[in-house]
Parts: structure tokens; C-alpha cells; sequence
């Protein structure tokens, strides 16, 4: 070991899912959106023109900070916006928690939060899910540094209801509590009614599941307005430009089409619930999951073996080797078509196996 690595900041990084681009293949192992942006997006990229480029963006985010606003029924100054929520939620780590006690988050979640605790050295206490994969609500009634609970969780895709979620936030009134909501457009009860009570509540969202943009990489938030000025001098003293002009023109219009949002959801949902059908019937078991994947284990197969067999095939998908998950796969929601290609693979691996 060298000398100077004494003081170098250790940490094992967070591991994202491969991002393979091949022709033909079935990508369900990041939880993209199998469908494209509404169409207003390309548009108003087109518009930005490349010398435009030449200039800073706005800083404050103002355009994307004031539709966000106005489309969700906040104040402007309860709006924080970054690149993707792994920035925002990166960023409120980074200015909420830093008291002596550990923050709170369940055992199998979002493999990022743990990522984030040991780079700015917050101390953690995770919070085991019960035999369901349920969140209890009792667990984070403690003395604690702050709490971080995803809903729907992944990669369960379990929600919690608002009133669990409600006991939560008012039992913690002197920390934060982040609901991280990447995936609540998809089924779960957004927390955000609860804003105007609860000056300790931080709700994270992103473009990049519900409205298809996560190569834009836009992530938002809704709190207090003292809880988001802290959040901005932290952004301030970090990098004052972190969305680019092309994320602010693509974030804009993506909220302008509301029409064609309803209609991807909706689409989104009725193919996840037709293919828990089809892997009922090949008898899986699964979570009842109120997000864009399903999280789906097999008694006779084995998941770390599926998973290279759906790899050979082209059809990728998520395998968590961590204890309680290795024998589950979580499988993006993508296209019908990408679904039937799944699911005819599976009759044919499974009948070959049983
Ligand atoms: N939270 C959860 C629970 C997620 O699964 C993800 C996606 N990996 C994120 C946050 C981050 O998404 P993004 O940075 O694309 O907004």
C-alpha cells in the first residue's frame, strides 16, 4: 500500500445492472420503460439547437423546478430536482444525515442507500423484512439518525400503505424520512398528500421508470421549503449545474403530455398482471408487486441457474446473489411481445427441467 492511500476514501461502489445493447435482445434487468418518451420530448430536444450548448443551463432548474410545481400542486421552493434520484437521494444523504446514530432502512432494498452511508460515513442500521418481505412499520419507531424506506420497495415491488407509511414519518419528528417513490406511478399511494404536515418528510421521484427518460437522468423532490433550501445549499456548494439544457428541455415536456403518461402506466400495468398469470401458471410465486418488475421465484429451478439460461436466450434480467433473494429473479415489466418471448422460453426451460 502506498503511503497517500492512508487517507484515500475507501468504498465499495454500488454495482448497477449490465447495460448489454445488442439487436434482438430482451432487456428486462434495470427497470427501464419498454416504451419511448412522449413525443413531445424529441421535439423539444430538437429545439434546444446545438449553439445554445455553448451557454450554461440555468442553474435553479427554474423551468423544469416551476412545471414540476405546478403539475403536482407545491410550492416552487418545495421542489429540488438532480441527475436521476441516485443524485437527489445522494445529495440528501449527504446534507440530512450525520448525527451519531444509525439511519434506518430494510434489509433487502435499493443496494445504493448502504453505498451512500459508507462514502460519507454515516453510521446504518438495517431493518430485516418480515417472512412476506414486508416492511414493519414498528421497526422504525426507535431512536434513530434518519430513516430511508422505498415504496413500492424494490426488489420486492411490496408497497406499504399510507397509513403505515404516516406512523413512520410522525414518529420520527426529529429526524428525516425519505420515501424514495421511484417506482410509485406503478401502483403504490404516494406519500405527498402528507407534505403540508410533515416538515421532516422528503418524497424522491424520477423520470427515468414512469416517464421513460433514464438516459436523461432527472430526479426530483418535494419537502418543506426549509428542508429543500438545505438540500439547494448543499447542491450549491457541491456543482451549481446539474442539469444540463437537454435535461431540462426533455424533463419540461415530458410532464406537458399527461395523456400519453396514463396511457404507458396503463400499459405497463395490464402486461404485468397478464404475465403473473402466465408464471402462475408455470408455477412461480411471486410478491405482489405494485411496481414496473416482478419479483419471482421457482421451487424446482434454481435462480442463479434461470438467470444464465435466460442469458444464453438474449433475455436478460436481475439476480441478487444476497442471502433470503438468491433464489428470486426480478424480471422488468417490458413490452407484450418481449413478455411472450420470456414467458415461451420458460415453458420450454421448465418443461425440459420438471
Ligand atoms: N431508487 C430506487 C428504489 C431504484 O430502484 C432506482 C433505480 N436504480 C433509483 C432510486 C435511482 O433511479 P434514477 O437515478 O435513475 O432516478
Amino acid at each position: 500500500m502506498e503511503a497517500w492511500e492512508k487517507n484515500v476514501r475507501k468504498v465499495v461502489p454500488y454495482t448497477p445492472g449490465e447495460q448489454p445493447n445488442r439487436p434482438g435482445m430482451v432487456k428486462l434487468n434495470t427497470n427501464e420503460n419498454p416504451y419511448p418518451p412522449a413525443p413531445g420530448v424529441a421535439e423539444a430536444l430538437r429545439a434546444i439547437g446545438a449553439d445554445s450548448l455553448r451557454r450554461y443551463p440555468d442553474p435553479s432548474a427554474g423551468a423544469l423546478v416551476r412545471a414540476l410545481a405546478e403539475h403536482y400542486g407545491v410550492g416552487e421552493d418545495q421542489v429540488f430536482v438532480g441527475v436521476g434520484s441516485d443524485d437527489v437521494l445522494a445529495m440528501s444523504f449527504l446534507t440530512f444525515f450525520q448525527g451519531g446514530k444509525p439511519i434506518l432502512f430494510p434489509d433487502i432494498t435499493y443496494s445504493f442507500y448502504d453505498v451512500w452511508a459508507d462514502l460519507y460515513r454515516i453510521p446504518y442500521e438495517c431493518q430485516p423484512l418480515d417472512a412476506d418481505f414486508r416492511i414493519r412499520a414498528e421497526d422504525y419507531r426507535k431512536s434513530c439518525g434518519g430513516i430511508v424506506i422505498p415504496n413500492p420497495n424494490a426488489p420486492t415491488g411490496i408497497a406499504l400503505g399510507l397509513e403505515e407509511l404516516e406512523r413512520i414519518i410522525a414518529g420520527n419528528p426529529d429526524v428525516i424520512v425519505i420515501i424514495d417513490e421511484a417506482y410509485v406511478d406503478f401502483g403504490a399511494r404516494s406519500v405527498l398528500p402528507l407534505l403540508p404536515k410533515y416538515g421532516n418528510l422528503l418524497v424522491v421521484r424520477t423520470f427515468s421508470k414512469s416517464r421513460s427518460l433514464a438516459g436523461m437522468r432527472i430526479g426530483y423532490a418535494f419537502g418543506s421549503q426549509k428542508l429543500i433550501k438545505y438540500l439547494n445549499d448543499a447542491k450549491y456548494s457541491f456543482n451549481s449545474y446539474t442539469m444540463s439544457a437537454a435535461a431540462l428541455a426533455a424533463g419540461t415536456a415530458a410532464l406537458e403530455d399527461d395523456a400519453y403518461f396514463q396511457e404507458t402506466l396503463q400499459k405497463v400495468i395490464r402486461t404485468r398482471e397478464r404475465v403473473k398469470g402466465e408464471l402462475r401458471r408455470l408455477g412461480f410465486a411471486f410478491t405482489d408487486s405494485r411496481s414496473n418488475f416482478i419479483f419471482a421465484t421457482h421451487p424446482g429451478c434454481p435462480a442463479r441457474d434461470l438467470f444464465e439460461a435466460l442469458k444464453e436466450a438474449d433475455i436478460y434480467v436481475r439476480y441478487f446473489d444476497k442471502p433470503r433473494i438468491d433464489s428470486y429473479l426480478r424480471i422488468t415489466v417490458g413490452t407484450d411481445g418481449e413478455m411472450d418471448r420470456l414467458i415461451r422460453f420458460l415453458e420450454q426451460y421448465i418443461g425440459e427441467k420438471l
